[in-house]
């Protein structure tokens, strides 16, 4: 199964694509902690995308697909496994269609977490994982970033009928319950 985990920063994709990736034994590819590791490892990549990252704006397309590309030939993704933080921008789920184009793959389900904005920042300030990303100015520019790069990715895959809104407000686990209804 290949499933993309898509919401705005701090509703929760993280958090719930790791029990997917539990519950249904695919891997959970978080584009967001491949560059935290980069940037960890202070790899060349990690160099060159920190500033970047740390103001909270995206990292740039053409560097996002090769690394994305690149993961997903190793061989525990074969089977499926669970996008999150990826595509985020119109260009990445066109590359995106042209990877899975090269492997005669399939996207099952887009999986869509609905959270109002008001818990957004909320939640993001207060969930304390100390990201350098997670100040208020940060945060605001993100959701910024968000309305303006991210959302159109969501009338991409409106054309292909594979989108589930998810309520995201509740409990981890409640949440988890309606995505598991949803699968
Ligand atoms: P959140 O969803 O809370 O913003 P992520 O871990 O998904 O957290 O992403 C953190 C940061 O990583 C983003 O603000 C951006 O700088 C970078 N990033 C992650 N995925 C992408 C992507 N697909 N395209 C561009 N930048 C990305």
């Amino acid at each position: 199964m290949r499933i993309i985990i898509f919401g705005p920063p701090g509703a929760g994709k993280g958090t719930q694509a790791k029990l997917i990736s539990r519950e249904y034994d695919i891997p959970h590819l978080s584009t967001g902690e491949l560059f935290r590791s980069e940037i960890r490892n202070n790899t060349e990549l990690g160099k060159k995308i920190k500033s970047t990252m740390n103001a909270g704006n995206l990292v740039a397309d053409e560097k996002v697909v090769a690394i994305v590309e690149e993961e997903l030939k190793k061989n525990k993704y074969k089977n499926g496994y669970i996008l999150d933080g990826f595509p985020r921008t119109v260009p990445q789920a066109k590359a995106f269609d042209e990877i899975l184009e090269k492997k005669d793959n399939e996207l099952n389900i887009f999986l869509k977490l609905v959270v109002p904005e008001e818990e957004l920042v909320n939640r993001i300030l207060t969930r304390g994982e100390g990201r350098s990303d997670d100040t208020p100015k940060k945060v605001k520019n993100r959701l910024q970033i968000y309305r303006r790069e991210t959302q159109p990715v969501l009338n991409y895959y409106e054309q292909k009928n594979i989108i589930k809104e998810i309520d995201g407000v509740g409990s981890i686990e409640k949440i988890f319950c309606r995505i598991k209804e949803a699968l």
